[in-house]
């Protein structure tokens, strides 16, 4: 739908960034001086904070100098947060208004946006919720589809015996190594392409210090490391050199009892036998192969430069050398595939059995050269990604996969989400306590985050390395320094 012009009777950034999700949603683009559905949607909110918090909400379209005025009101629960349930209020109103006079739209998730939806169940868990009650409170408060809000709920619970099992001194670490083979059309990530040695001499360095900094955190604080993760980018791009020293030097992070060491080998043209021989060496315990599709012709349009034969010949290589789990990523809604495309790849996967597989939607993200041509591809529209995701879901269960992790992003093809699967017992440690955040992460790196959490999950302490290569370079000591700190901060309470 095309309208002219949007009034959004607020100064609040945060109100604009609301109804633009919103309208997103239901895909209301504005354009001036064209011809459109509505001359002006005017759009106002009230806050009223009493015994009862409420928010009203007043929407106006105007066509051709008539206008019609439509209005919703509704009330904060009790256990939330004022500032949080003034915003999620207003995207509710405005949802229900939009619904009501411009006709329904598939939205699964409702108005749920946040990256990692399951924290919001964990919460109810914490205040006494049973299942179904969750369940429905998804659908009353996020207008969360039904079968949504018991795919969550579920994972939520079958996650709680792993974030119980983690205590204030468990942490996990990340190591982000930005660097690439080539870049992948949807690729959004600050990722670099393989830079010359100087520049892969200084990022290691800088890499070095940080982890003989992590060292002294461990010690100091007496930290027990349950998870490692090497991320990127593609860590196994590092040429075979590097990437030994890479795992020489995060062997000074862990002891014998750590529970899970992953490495994000991602593309199969990264991977050498003599790489998959030092993982094994360095006793990583899940390495993650990232088909993304099977179909040929995708790869190509998407970047990158191996065939579906190489991903069968690096699994098969790895399940040979290593006792490693084996990880897989895909991504639905690639340029140019159909729903039989994405039956085929499952098929494929599936047959060479990996113990956990994520399922993706594709986003257009800004910052992706897909962004830039999208008007020399076709991307599958929303309604045969669902099918794709429907296709997927039960091919996997089938196949005795579970749903074990779930997040969500922006701009997602079908209003789709992320799923990790897995067989029985190969749930990821790491997948599971990022999403959580109840463990202090520790993230070093390119573009790595560090989360900090507090005693009984009071508080969460960020920090975020650069995302630009020259400037991790340049403020590394920074970095580090601010880390300390906040660990001092947090740790020395
Ligand atoms: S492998 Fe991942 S990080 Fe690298 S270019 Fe592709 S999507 Fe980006």
């Amino acid at each position: 739908m095309i309208i002219n012009k949007l009034v959004i009777n607020s100064e609040k950034e945060i109100v604009h960034k609301i109804v633009k999700e919103i309208l997103l949603l239901f895909k209301i683009e504005v354009h001036q001086d064209v011809p459109a559905d509505y001359d002006i949607i005017e759009i106002s909110n009230y806050v009223k904070k009493d015994i009862v918090f409420e928010v009203f909400t007043k929407i106006r379209f105007v066509k051709n100098s008539k206008s019609q005025l439509f209005t919703r009101t509704d009330f904060a629960r009790q256990d939330e947060n004022p500032r949080a349930s003034a915003n999620r209020l207003i995207k509710l109103n405005l949802y229900h208004l939009l619904t009501d006079n411009l006709g329904p739209i598939v939205a699964p998730w409702g108005i749920l946006h946040g990256v990692r939806p399951a924290k919001i169940v964990h919460r109810y868990i914490s205040s006494g919720m049973d299942k179904s009650a969750i369940a429905a409170r998804l659908t009353a408060d996020y207008a969360v589809s039904g079968k949504k809000a018991v795919l969550l709920t579920d994972i939520a619970y079958g996650q709680l015996p792993v974030l119980a099992a983690s205590d204030h001194n468990t942490i996990s670490i990340y190591i982000g190594i930005p660097f690439c083979l080539t870049r992948c059309l949807y690729c959004s990530f600050p990722s670099n392409l393989l830079p010359e040695a100087d520049i892969l001499n200084a990022f290691m360095a800088a890499l070095h210090k940080e982890i003989l900094s992590l060292r002294e955190i461990i010690d100091a604080y007496h930290l027990k490391v349950q998870n490692i993760y090497i991320g990127g980018g593609t860590p196994t791009s590092l040429p075979e050199k590097y990437f030994a020293l890479l795992l020489d030097y995060v062997q000074g992070l862990y002891s014998n009892d750590i529970l899970e060491y992953t490495v994000e080998a991602g593309r199969p043209d990264s991977i050498t036998l003599e790489k998959i021989k030092l993982m094994t060496a360095y006793k990583v315990s899940r390495m993650s192969v990232n088909p993304q599709t099977m179909q040929e012709k995708t790869l190509k349009i998407i970047g990158r430069r191996h065939t579906p034969q190489e991903i069968e010949k690096v699994y098969n290589d790895i399940r040979l050398i290593s006792p490693a789990k084996i990880n897989m990523d895909l991504i639905l809604g690639l340029p140019g595939e159909t729903a039989a495309d994405v039956r085929d790849t499952l098929e494929k996967i599936i047959k060479l059995s990996p113990d956990d597989i994520t399922v993706h939607a594709l986003a257009v993200k800004k910052g992706s050269s897909l962004k830039s041509c999208l008007d020399s591809v076709q991307l599958p529209d929303d309604k045969v990604t669902r099918e794709m995701a429907y296709t997927a879901e039960n091919l996997l269960l089938q196949a005795d996969y579970s749903p074990y992790y779930l997040y969500r992003q922006g701009y997602m093809s079908g209003q789709l989400e992320n799923t990790g699967y897995c067989r029985q017992g190969s749930a990821s440690i790491y997948n599971i306590q990022i999403m959580g955040e109840k463990q202090t992460i520790l993230g070093i790196g390119g573009n790595a985050s560090t989360k900090i959490v507090a005693p009984s999950f009071a508080y969460l302490k960020t920090l975020f390395n650069p995302k630009d290569l020259g400037t991790y370079l340049k403020s590394v000591d920074d970095y580090i320094e601010r880390r300390l700190s906040l660990m001092r901060e947090v740790y020395e309470k």
